[in-house]
């Protein structure tokens, strides 16, 4: 019995997904059930439109029981509105701290908040609803780039969805298609390359107008103009709401608010870019390495 109830909860989970407007990736991680030991508590509340500030108090995580902790003891505070970036080096935590907020991830110590509140008091749903998601691996579902794109909100209009497009720098490259917004992602000959489905993904996030926004940059190297307009459509995309961007490439989060410098075992330093260069430290070797 088990093999036939299983695909059918799958496509009931889907389905409130769905209405639930969740961006692409919170979708994909549900439908696949990575973590489905996450759910509401009994009297969660929800959250209407968040202020956006986030701290972090004395955060651990591991991933496992067996595994070191990835997160160790992390306290951190992002203001309501602030443009944060997370820098560091590869394996540090950076990832594994964003999926936390959305809460991918439940945490074993500490706490979590948004406008103060505890995420695990939150209902998901409307944590979801209030933050924006662009994964480092974007995920695209069978259709056409205006439904790809419709997955930031469900009773989207098209006109919105094209505005959402303009927004992100993708609008130029979907009228270049053979069908345009029509053109079926699956079609034989559309390649996107990794600048365009991240800008895809950004734009689902414009139609999704949350007051959260997380952002992972592809690591995949961009060529120079989907670097260039995928920093344009990020610089945008953070204004009026709060912005937390992990930054492969430092040239990204050059004009981010505050930059907090990750090291194998927490926070390095934190500052803006000039004082971050001005101290000659972590930030600024980093900066000799690229
Ligand atoms: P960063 O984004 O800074 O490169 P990550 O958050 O991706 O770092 O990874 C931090 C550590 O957690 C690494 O040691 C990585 O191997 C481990 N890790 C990441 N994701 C998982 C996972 N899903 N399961 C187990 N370990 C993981
Ligand atoms: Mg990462």
């Amino acid at each position: 019995v088990g093999f036939l109830i299983e695909p059918i909860q799958r496509v009931i989970n889907v389905a409130v997904l769905y209405q639930e407007g969740m961006t692409g990736f919170e979708r994909f991680v549900e439908m696949m059930e990575i973590e489905p030991d996450i759910k509401d508590s009994p009297d969660a509340i929800e959250l209407k439109h968040a202020n956006g500030k986030i701290a972090f108090r004395n955060v651990c995580f591991r991933y496992g029981n067996n595994q070191p902790n990835v997160v160790d003891h992390l306290s951190l505070k992002i203001e309501a509105g602030e443009y944060a970036a997370l820098v560091g080096p590869s394996g540090a935590g950076k990832t594994t701290i964003c999926s936390l907020i959305p809460r991918f991830y439940d945490i074993q110590h500490g706490e979590i908040t948004i406008d103060g509140i505890n995420i695990q008091d939150i209902t998901l749903s409307s944590l979801r609803k209030n933050i924006g998601v662009v994964q480092q691996d974007v995920y695209l579902f069978a259709g056409t780039m205006l439904e790809n794109i419709r997955y930031g909100k469900r009773d989207a209009t098209d006109e919105e969805i094209i505005e959402a497009a303009k927004n992100a720098h993708a609008h130029d490259f979907i009228m270049k298609l053979p069908n345009g917004y029509d053109t079926d992602i699956g079609q034989r000959g559309v390649r996107l390359s990794g600048g365009q489905k991240q800008r895809l993904s950004i734009a689902r996030v414009f139609l999704k107008n949350p007051p959260i926004v997380i952002f992972d940059e592809a690591t995949s190297a961009l060529d120079n103009e989907s670097e260039k307009v995928v920093k344009d459509s990020l610089e945008r995309l953070a204004q009026n709401r709060t912005t937390l961007v992990i930054a492969h490439r430092l040239s990204t989060i050059r004009n981010a608010e505050r930059i907090i410098v990750l090291k194998e075992n927490g926070i390095a330093e934190e500052g803006t870019h000039q004082e971050l260069m001005n101290r000659n430290g972590a930030y600024a070797r980093l900066q000799g390495v690229q």
